[in-house]
Formats: C-alpha cells, structure tokens, sequence
C-alpha cells in the first residue's frame, strides 16, 4: 500500500468517541451500561410534520451559506437574546455542524507553523483540526487563568479558542475575562475563536457572547450549533458567525467540502425554531439544575471538580488513585458499567481527571455513578 498522509496518521482519535464505542460494545452484548460520556443532553422533543415543508425544494441543495430562512431566525434570536448583532446575507454560514464550522473557520485563518493557544482540558477537536491545518496547537495547563495566556504568545500565534460555557469544566468567562483576551487579540493581532455551543445552558445572566464585544468582529468569531442548545446533534447544524472577509473564505471551503447542510433539516429548523426553543428551553434548565445539585453532591461525599456553574458537564480529580486516567475509565467501564471519559483525552496537563456528564441520566443515576468513582480512587489511592 501507498504512504498514507503524516497529517491524518499522526492524528489521534476522539477520547471521548473511543469510550463510547466501547459502551455500544458492551450494550450490544446485553449489558446495560450507566451512561456518563456523553457530549449531549437528553430531551423530550417532538417530531413534528415533514410533508408540509416546501417540496421539491427540501430535495435540493440549499444556498451554500445556509437557507436564508433559518440565517434569518438565528440573527434574531441574537438580536434579542445575547444582544448581538450580524448581517445574516454576509456575516454568517450554517455548516454541517459546528465541529465543521470551527474546522474551515481554521483553515481559512491559519498558514502552516502557525501557533493556536487554547486553555486545557480543551474540547478533543481542536488540537487535532489545528494539526489537520498544518499548524501548532498550544495548550495551556488547566492551572493557568486568562490573564496568564500573554506568556504563551510568539511571533508565530495567530489565533486563541475559548469555549465559552466550557466543556468540560462548566466554567463561564466573565466580562472583564473576555474583554482582556480580546484585547490581547487587538493587542497582537491574533484571531479571538469563540465556541459557544453551550451558550443557552446557564441558570442566570452570566454568558456574553464575544460577538458583543467585537460588534465588527474585525478579530472574532463565534461558533454555534443546534447540536446542544436543541438537543438534535444527530442532524448536524451549526454555524459561524464573522466579519465578511472572514466568512468568504469559510464560504470558499464550505462550498467545496459540503455545498451545505441538508437542506430539509434546515427548513424544518427555520420553520419550527421558535417552538423547538420552547420546548427545549426548560429542559436545559432542568439539566443546569441537576448539575447544581450534583456539584453538593460531590461536595457531600468528597469528590473534588473544576468549579463552573453551567453546561452538564465536571472535570473531577482521580487525584488519590494511583491510575492513570485512562486505566481509571477502563476499569469503572468493565467493572461498574459506568463510562466516562479520560482526562488525558483533554490535554497533558489534565491526567489527573475524568470528564463526567450529568445530560443523559436522572439524578438518582448520576448520583450512583459519582459514588461509583468515588469508591474506585478509595480503591486505588
Ligand atoms: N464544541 C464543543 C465544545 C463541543 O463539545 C462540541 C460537541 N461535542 C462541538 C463543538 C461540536 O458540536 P457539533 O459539531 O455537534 O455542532
């Protein structure tokens, strides 16, 4: 066989992917597996009626910046609810997902040897798609605060990703935070990348979308999807939203990887978002809740995690055992039937910790699977 690429070789697997394969093994073996890896929440959402969307048009590609409809929805829903405002002809393009969104939006800004600061534990992707790009992930330790990322600058950084609610630490950036990395990025003019997929999994008024801070977006942009926020992953919308140089480059890429996202769930999207949000909307509520009482349960028992108030997910300490992250995964999978995700997955500088997701259980589950880990450090320290 031919050299395969160094690139896509060399490119390490979703951790979180990997341990949730392993589940779909063991479920198809018959055995029922208490489920804590997941990147989504559950919710109860209605199908509604598909043979009423336009047709023939629902079989054809749509406008390669996504269907003007749903460009249209989402501008207002960030006019009134984060205060944001984009052109929705030039200033945004709905993907296949936001995974592909943050992906093209690099290549589109980066050169090969460029550097890309992003704080550890950091999402799985975004070292990998920096790689994919040719370019030079810098992650900085979990220990750092914002105001520490200026020492990780050289003249060959070109951008810095937040993700803001984070996955997974829960943790929410403040005003002021966001405006000082903003500055930064005025400051050495570098790109602000904002992924906000967890924007509407908050409790309170905490969350500022970048995007309102740099109402040119001249050095941001800002990532979205439906994935989280609606609760549909499996269909693959998201979206960026920048300044029209910016998105004419994405616009470029979009166009010759997918054309657009499936035209049909688009204009479903467009046609029920203000219902879906409804629907939804308690729901990530009570899922930030359960995420409240969770974080006093594990204060009640002695398990120690990242603070942050939003999202459904913690970054907890394995810290007293002796595994390693990925050990203390395998173990609690094979003998509690209990999966999470090893920290290890999220940076090297977050070995000591496992990603615990409170989304797809009730409260009585989750609190069976924290004392599940709990047990295993006393077990191995
Ligand atoms: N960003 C973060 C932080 C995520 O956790 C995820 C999904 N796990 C994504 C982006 C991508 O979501 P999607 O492609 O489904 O929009």
């Amino acid at each position: 066989m031919p050299e395969l690429s160094r690139v896509t070789s060399e490119a390490h697997e979703a951790m979180s992917i990997r341990y949730n394969t392993m589940v779909y093994e063991l479920q198809q073996r018959g055995i029922k597996v208490l489920i804590m890896s997941l990147g989504e929440a559950y919710f109860d959402i209605p199908l509604f009626p598909m043979d009423d969307l336009p047709y023939p048009q629902v079989n054809h590609y749509s406008h390669s910046r996504g269907l003007p409809e749903l460009r249209e929805k989402l501008a207002q829903y960030f006019r009134t609810e984060y205060g944001v405002v984009f052109d929705p002809a030039t200033e945004i393009i709905i993907t296949a997902g936001s995974k592909a969104a943050i992906h093209m939006t690099l290549m589109s800004v980066l050169n090969p040897g460029d550097e890309v600061l992003y704080s550890e534990p950091a999402w799985v992707s975004y070292p990998e798609q920096i790689k994919l790009c040719y370019a030079i992930p810098v992650g900085i330790p979990y220990d750092r605060s914002v105001y520490d990322y200026e020492s990780y600058i050289t003249p060959r950084t070109k951008a810095i990703i937040i993700n803001n609610p984070h996955n997974p630490r829960g943790s929410v950036l403040s005003g002021p935070e966001l405006q000082d990395l903003l500055d930064l990025a005025r400051q050495y003019d570098l790109w602000l990348l904002s992924d906000e997929a967890y924007s509407d999994f908050l409790i309170d008024d905490s969350f500022v979308s970048v995007a309102r801070l740099d109402p040119e977006k001249k050095n941001s942009a800002v990532f979205n999807s439906m994935s989280k926020n609606y609760g549909i992953s499996g269909w693959r919308i998201g979206y960026v939203i920048s300044n029209g140089a910016l998105i004419n480059n994405v616009l470029k890429v979009n166009q010759h990887l997918v054309t657009c996202p499936a035209t049909i769930l688009e204009s479903y999207l467009a046609k029920h978002f203000g219902e879906l949000l409804e629907i939804t909307k308690p729901q990530m509520r009570d899922v930030v809740c359960r995420r409240r009482q969770l974080a006093a349960y594990m204060d009640e028992i002695g398990l120690n995690y990242l603070p942050g108030t939003a999202t459904f997910y913690f970054f907890v300490s394995i810290a007293p055992s002796r595994l390693s992250s990925e050990g203390f995964c395998t173990r609690l999978l094979q003998e509690d039937y209990v999966s999470i995700v090893p920290g290890i997955g999220y940076g090297h500088s977050c070995g000591r910790f496992v990603r615990v997701s409170v989304g797809a259980a009730t409260l009585e589950e989750n609190k069976f699977g924290l004392d599940r880990i709990r047990d295993l450090i006393r077990k191995t320290s």
